[in-house]
């Protein structure tokens, strides 16, 4: 990213203090803000806006942030987006991940954190065009920037994070744990109090699109007591 541009954000919260707090927040970051409070407004904002990153409420007037999310993932695979969950809501968090939020984060939560993990999606957006193209073998392949690929004959899409896992695992070329994920992948500073569980899920994603039998997975592999390793040739 050009950082003489500033980053284009979008916040649909409808609950004033916290909207005018992660508003005063991000501009003194440096970010251009939008906001809205209302879910369908917040919506055509985030098709129309060309925003490098989305924050979105759960619980919003007349449209919820899941909704929403589903119909910016219809028309974009790319847009970055972040969901604010209800505390302890693992429904709400495995809802969201699997319409294609990019990363969540527990309400109430810690602003700091906020900043850090929309800085660490605007960094994973901006995928070098030199090494985009992941080759794990001859029938499989990855492009980070267009978020698709191949795997035996077939299209597949990928989210951002799941290109991000696969990248992260294929710069590593030997195990990884899921704690060491959570920090490089995820952004998180300290894993101490982490569901590693989110890992997990997105592995079990991942091998469902680059396994030919994702039960008996070949390529993207656990060993036991060390974490996951992709195995490229
Ligand atoms: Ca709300």
């Amino acid at each position: 990213m050009d950082m003489s541009i500033k980053p284009k954000l979008l916040i649909v919260e409808d609950e004033p203090t916290i909207l005018r707090g992660l508003t005063d927040l991000f501009v003194f970051h440096g970010y251009d803000v939008s906001s809205e409070t209302d879910g369908k407004k917040g919506l055509e904002q985030a098709l129309t806006g060309n925003f490098h990153c989305i924050i979105l409420d759960v619980m919003l007037p007349s449209m919820n942030g899941f909704d929403i999310c589903n119909a910016i993932r219809q028309q974009s695979a790319t847009q970055a987006v972040i969901m604010l969950t209800a505390k302890n809501a693992e429904e709400d968090i495995i809802n969201g991940l699997s319409l294609g939020a990019d990363d969540y984060l527990a309400k109430p939560f810690s602003t700091s954190e906020l900043v850090l993990r929309v800085s660490a999606l605007l960094r994973r957006t901006g995928f070098s065009s030199t090494d985009s193209i992941i080759t794990i073998n001859d029938e499989v392949n990855v492009c980070l920037k267009k978020l698709t690929g191949t795997s035996y004959h077939k299209e597949i899409r990928y989210t951002r994070r799941e290109a991000t896992i696969l990248s992260f695992l294929h710069q590593q070329q030997k195990s990884v744990s899921r704690e060491e994920l959570l920090k490089e992948v995820w952004g998180y500073k300290s894993t101490d109090c982490l569901d590693t569980r989110t890992v997990d899920i997105h592995i079990a994603k991942i091998r469902k699109k680059i396994e030919l039998d994702p039960k008996m997975p070949e390529l993207l592999v656990t060993l036991r007591g060390e974490g996951y390793q992709l195995l490229c040739n």
